[in-house]
This record gives C-alpha cells, sequence and structure tokens, in this order.
C-alpha cells in the first residue's frame, strides 16, 4: 500500500491505513508536513462549508483583480491559462449549486473533530490542539446584514453561530479593536499550536507503528490490465504497490493525468506572516472578512495571513500579499506594531468546486484519490484519510462519496 503525499492529507491516509491492519509506505519528495501544509493558519474550522463562488461574484472580480491589496491577485500573464477553472469556478457559485456543495462539504465538517481526536489519541498529540470558538469580525453591522444568509445556511446544515456586539468583542480580547461593529463566534472550532507539528507528530506515529516514509518524487507508473504495478521514481527504479493513494496536494492532477483522470486542479497560493514579539495577546483564531485574513495565536507568535493569487506552481512568490495583509489587519489590531517575522506562501490545492475528491479512480482500479481540499485541508484531511482507508479496506462507506468523485468534471 503506497501512498504519495505526507502533507496533512497524505499522513492522515496512511495512518488511518495502518489502523485498518495494512502495510504502509508514503512517498514524498521533501519531507512530511513541508509543503501548504507547513504553514497554514492552523483552524480546524468546522463552520467553513460555504463554497467561495456565489452568485454575482463574477462582477466583484474585476475590482478585485484591481486593487492592489485586494483579495484576489493573477498575474496578468496567467489569465489565459486560469480562465477555463475560473469559468467553472463562477458556474459553481449558482444559488442551487452553492446549497448543494455546502451540504456535501457540511458532512466532511461533522466528521472532522472526531477523525482528528482519534489521530491525536494514537499519536499521544491531544495537546498540540486548543481553542473553543473562532470568531468573525465586521467592520460594521450593515456587512453582518449582507452576509446574515450565509449564517442562517450554516445553522440549518447544523453549525449555529451566534451574533454579539463589538463592545462584547472587545471585552472577550481586549487586544481587538472596540470600534469594530460586531463579531460572529463559531462554536467548535480548534486550533493547532503549530500546523506543521501536528503532521509530523503523526508522521513520527505512523513510523513508530512500522510505516515507512520514503523522500523521492514520483514521475510515473508502471501499469499493466488496469493496475498499477509500480511507480517510477526520480532517484531512479521503482516501487512496487499493490495499491496506490494520491494525496499530492497542488500537484495531484500531474499523477492523475498519467493515470487517464483529467482534473481541474489550480494552485491557490495564500501567504502570511509569523511574527513572535506583535506583544498582541489574543486566545483564539480571528477571521476578518472584509481584510480576507485569518489571525491566530500560535506557539511561534502570531500568524496573520490568508489571500489568494493564481499565479501556477512555480511562479516565485510575491511577499507584497502578505504585507498588504498586515496593514489591514492593524485596523482590528491596533496596537499591532512590531511586524518582524516569517513569510510563508503555500499552493492550496483548489477545484472549482470547493469540496475535494475522495474516491475510487475510475481508470486504474487500484488507484485511490484524495486532494483538492483548498482552504479547508487542515481540516478536512483526517476525515479524507478516514474515508480512503474504508474504501481501499472494501467496507461500505460511512458518507456518500458521490459529491467528491474524480470524475464529476
Ligand atoms: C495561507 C494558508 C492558510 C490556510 N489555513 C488553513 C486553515 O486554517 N485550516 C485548514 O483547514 N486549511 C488551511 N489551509 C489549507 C491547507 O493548508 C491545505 O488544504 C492542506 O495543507 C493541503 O494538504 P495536502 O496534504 O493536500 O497538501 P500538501 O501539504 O501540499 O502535501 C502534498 C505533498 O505531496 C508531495 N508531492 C506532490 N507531488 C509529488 C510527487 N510527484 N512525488 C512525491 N511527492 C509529491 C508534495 O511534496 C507535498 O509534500 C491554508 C492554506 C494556506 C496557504
Amino acid at each position: 500500500m503506497l501512498v504519495i503525499g505526507a502533507g496533512v492529507v497524505g499522513i492522515s491516509c496512511a495512518m488511518f491505513l495502518q489502523r485498518a491492519g495494512f502495510a504502509v509506505s508514503v512517498i514524498d519528495r521533501v519531507g512530511s508536513g513541508e509543503s501548504c501544509s507547513f504553514g497554514n493558519a492552523s483552524g480546524v474550522a468546522i463552520t467553513e462549508m460555504l463554497p467561495i463562488s456565489r452568485p454575482g461574484m463574477a462582477m466583484k472580480v474585476p475590482g478585485w483583480l484591481l486593487d492592489p491589496d485586494g483579495p484576489l491577485s493573477v498575474p496578468v500573464s496567467y489569465m489565459p491559462r486560469l480562465a477555463p477553472w475560473m469559468l467553472r469556478f463562477l458556474r459553481a457559485g449558482s444559488a442551487q449549486r452553492v446549497r448543494e456543495l455546502a451540504v456535501a462539504a457540511a458532512a466532511l465538517a461533522r466528521c472532522s473533530i472526531d477523525d482528528h481526536e482519534i489521530l491525536l489519541s494514537a499519536a499521544n498529540a491531544k495537546h498540540l490542539l486548543f481553542g473553543d470558538f473562532c470568531a468573525s469580525i465586521y467592520d460594521r453591522e450593515s456587512e453582518y446584514e449582507r452576509a446574515k444568509a450565509d449564517w442562517d445556511l450554516r445553522a440549518e446544515l447544523g453549525f449555529p453561530c451566534h451574533k454579539i456586539s463589538g463592545a462584547e468583542m472587545h471585552e472577550l480580547e481586549p487586544d481587538i479593536s472596540p470600534d469594530i461593529g460586531c463579531a460572529v463566534i463559531m462554536d467548535g472550532w480548534r486550533n493547532y499550536s503549530d500546523p506543521y507539528r501536528f503532521v509530523t507528530a503523526l508522521a513520527e506515529c505512523f513510523v513508530r507503528n512500522g510505516g515507512t516514509i520514503v523522500c523521492d518524487e514520483v514521475v510515473g507508473f508502471d501499469v499493466e490490465n488496469s493496475q498499477v504495478n509500480a511507480v517510477r521514481l526520480a532517484a531512479g527504479g521503482a516501487h512496487r504497490s499493490d495499491h496506490v493513494v494520491v494525496a499530492a496536494g497542488a500537484w495531484s492532477h500531474l499523477l492523475a493525468e498519467q493515470l487517464g483522470s483529467s482534473v481541474p486542479l489550480e494552485a491557490d497560493r495564500g501567504y502570511n506572516t509569523t511574527m513572535p514579539n506583535t506583544g498582541i495577546k489574543l486566545g483564539r483564531q480571528l477571521v476578518y472578512e472584509a481584510g480576507g485574513l485569518a489571525v491566530t495565536p500560535l506557539s511561534e507568535g502570531l500568524r496573520i495571513g490568508g489571500a489568494v493569487e493564481f499565479a501556477g506552481l512555480d511562479a516565485p512568490p510575491n511577499y507584497r500579499r502578505a504585507d498588504a495583509m498586515l496593514r489591514k489587519a492593524s485596523k482590528i489590531l491596533p496596537g499591532l506594531k512590531d511586524t518582524s517575522g516569517t513569510q510563508w506562501m503555500g499552493h492550496r490545492p483548489a477545484l472549482p468546486d470547493f469540496v475535494p475528491v475522495i474516491g475510487r479512480s475510475p481508470v486504474i482500479s487500484n488507484v485511490f484519490y484524495t486532494f483538492g481540499h483548498g482552504h479547508l485541508g487542515l481540516t478536512w484531511g483526517p476525515t479524507s484519510g478516514r474515508l480512503v482507508a474504508e474504501m481501499v479496506a472494501g467496507q461500505p462507506p460511512s458518507l456518500d462519496l458521490e459529491p467528491y468523485r474524480v470524475d464529476r468534471f
């Protein structure tokens, strides 16, 4: 049994497959958790189930692109390449599709905390998880009113959130400006004190229990009678396997293509800065919708970031995106002064219709896919791993997997 990719998704698959009794190897060209799973905002964001694309969004995209500090950036040279993906993305934003996709995402969110806890118990790492809720901050009441239908849909799907005044939020977290309009409390969120440490703790547990992690790049497959017999490695030679799980994050489509499945996956590049000395004290994560950013207190310091940039897998990072978010965050955190720290960019694996791929290949019978978790891979990774293990073991799936099929595009 071979898993390609040692991010949060691949390592979660490896752990659940191992628990199901399989002898598992993981291959990654870098160390466990060193790609997108390294520097994310650390939120087990169980109330984030609404697709990003919405009715009327097409009208907003040009304005966002023209604003150098806006929430979306696409270099002109990348626009022709992105256009087909963007059309699919906008189509996924129809009112009916938004509801269907939210239902599919909520099904994953409902299992999320339990699946994190299974893996954390196994790895003896429960101490890495903290927090009780996340607060979504609004500059003005009117912004909340405009978003109210979203909060109502979350409640309908079983995730009620409640609004508090700006003064109440300031009382809960005194470093937040008293001038904010209001906030919404999203109960049930958790955070990791260090998301990278979470993945490495799981990887260490996996190896302690007999798993193998190989540092190499998969460059091809030996296929015979619609079955993969072995993967070809960049260092030379092959690694034989009876089953293969592709959990290679933003690079997964390159492997799926070789295995006969074409998937519109894009790298949705996000940025942040982790600062040890801001002096800001927060007890939990904040989401600032108007700024398109999240603020998280971590063991290393305060992490501020978010943003969406489409520029492909190979373009160098543009850290002006990270600087812009610090400027915006200072509006809700007026005490944010010392912003020296470490900047980071990660490739979120983004499918145009928001929900990940979790399913068996329709072409190669011993290949399973799980990728495309976009902004929510940390949240959904463990559940994806459990669902993959169920499929490989031939158990009836505990969720309807139809919405996550690889051939839905
Ligand atoms: C700024 C930012 C903030 C975020 N905040 C959150 C958050 O708060 N909550 C949340 O749930 N999610 C968040 N995310 C999203 C989350 O980080 C990702 O969805 C998640 O890390 C994806 O995990 P993955 O395992 O699919 O991919 P990765 O972690 O990228 O792992 C994929 C691995 O596959 C390997 N690989 C690829 N191709 C090959 C090959 N051919 N051979 C060998 N190895 C290969 C890569 O080297 C890589 O290590 C955030 C992302 C960003 C950028």
